[in-house]
């Protein structure tokens, strides 16, 4: 086999693998349902990309009718390359806003120098966002958040915030008005960053504003790629675990009736295995050992959930 058709072959695998995932994303979570209009969040950075390219190509393919349109933040930071987007966007004809709002100033006005900015500007974004989204009429919000974000901040809330808490897939704004929606949640970083070189997208630098990265977030994502390289299937298994939640088995009185349990109950999940042996799989099989998918398996289920709804 040439080395052409070999490299061809592989990043056909890798866009089927992904649309397989955010297929099942979509599908386990009721991400997209018929007549959306889906606001695509993109910063210019490779999830965002992929997230757009990926749910295109499911537009494409679904037997229900949603929209997209594709919203860039422009905050105004030095140095943002502002054509890079519309000339992409323009280039693949997907609808887009570019929302012209000089954050970075307020930012730098508001905290001193040296502090944090990072949570100021993301609410300020966050704001200008739901804003956007109302005045587009757009019935979800997607954002280009992956599997391993989700489990960095599932980490990050363990070690620093004290809860058992990761990043949700779909979920409501504070202000109840908007469903926001994460299809990129089953995707591995490691395959948006080979699927970003493959597509070759245009790439917006992330550190425009200056800010220092978040150190902690940075270290646990360290921690999670060397897990990765030295155990595999490590974070299958841990992302299988947040679809695994056994409350009667943690310690949460908020989450399981524990002052209310009485002599005779049936048994809870197995019951108390402290002092038993628990059977653990040696390994956790990896999605990379799926059998191999073709078009049709990999948007069958979210197709079968969208084709169940009636069009209006
Ligand atoms: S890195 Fe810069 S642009 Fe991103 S949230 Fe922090 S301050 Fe804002």
């Amino acid at each position: 086999m040439s080395k052409k058709t070999k490299t061809e072959l592989e990043n056909n695998k890798l866009n089927k693998k992904l649309r397989h995932a955010v297929g099942d994303a979509i599908n386990d979570f009721n991400m997209i349902e018929n007549g959306d209009k889906i606001m695509v969040c993109l910063s210019g950075g490779k999830d965002s990309y992929a997230l757009l390219d990926i749910l295109r190509q499911l537009q494409a393919s679904a037997p229900i009718e949603f929209e997209l349109v594709a919203v860039n933040l422009d905050q105004k930071q030095p140095g943002f390359p502002e054509h890079v987007l519309p000339d992409y966007l323009e280039s693949i004809g997907v609808p887009y806003k570019i929302v012209e709002e000089d954050t970075y100033s307020v930012v730098k006005r508001v905290l001193e120098e040296g502090k944090t900015t990072c949570s100021l500007c993301s609410r300020l974004r966050r704001g200008i966002l739901y804003r956007t989204a109302k005045e587009l009429g757009c019935t979800k919000i997607a954002l280009g958040h992956h599997r391993d974000d989700i489990l960095g901040t599932l980490f990050l809330n363990m070690f620093y915030g004290g809860k058992l808490k990761a990043m949700p897939p779909k979920l409501v704004s504070d202000n109840g008005e908007h469903i926001v929606i994460r299809p990129l949640a089953y995707v591995k970083e490691k395959d948006l960053i080979r699927y970003a070189e493959l597509k070759q997208f245009p790439i917006i630098p992330c550190n425009l504003c200056g800010s220092q990265p978040n150190l902690q977030r940075q270290v646990i994502r360290e921690m999670l790629v060397d897990w990765d390289k030295r155990f595999p299937g490590r974070i299958e298994s841990m992302f299988s675990a947040l679809q695994n939640v056994v409350p009667s088995h943690l310690a949460d009185i908020e989450l399981f009736d524990f002052a209310g349990l009485q002599k005779g109950q049936k048994l809870k999940h197995g019951g108390d295995l402290a002092f038993d042996r628990e059977t653990l799989p040696q390994r956790f099989p990896s999605q990379d050992e799926d059998e191999e998918s073709t078009p049709q398996t990999e948007t069958k289920k979210v197709i079968n959930i969208l084709a169940s709804k009636p069009k209006p």
